[in-house]
């Protein structure tokens, strides 16, 4: 049975602490082209500058990325894609990941024959 998430999302719990995430918006003046967009970070790991995506990142709540034809995740859902920023140990890598980040799936993507 697979499944699709609808953003926004219900408030995912972090894998790590088992704590329920905190929505925030990234921050207007981000150079990425990611200004305005809603996420979810979870405090404590962000406390512990844990984290693959940036220090806490949970997920994006929104539809950017995720398209179809996608890998599916562990939750049976079409993953998202995404592109690592500069401020993680893999800036510039494209990947995909669960939509939601609840079930921890992540890849690499490559494009072409690079
Ligand atoms: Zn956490
Ligand atoms: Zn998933």
């Amino acid at each position: 049975m697979s499944q699709t998430y609808t953003f926004p999302l219900a408030p995912p719990t972090c894998n790590t602490h088992n704590k329920p995430c905190t929505r925030q918006r990234v921050n207007p003046n981000n150079a990425k082209g990611n200004a305005g967009r809603p996420y979810y970070i979870c405090r404590l790991c962000d406390a512990d500058n844990r984290g693959q995506f940036g220090p806490g990142f949970v997920t994006s709540d929104d539809a950017i990325g995720v398209y179809e034809g996608n890998p599916k995740c562990k939750c049976d859902a079409l993953s998202r894609l995404g592109k690592a920023g500069c401020d993680t140990t893999i800036a510039g890598q494209w990947f995909v990941k669960c939509a939601a980040g609840v079930c921890g799936y992540w890849a690499p993507v490559r494009f072409g024959r690079g």
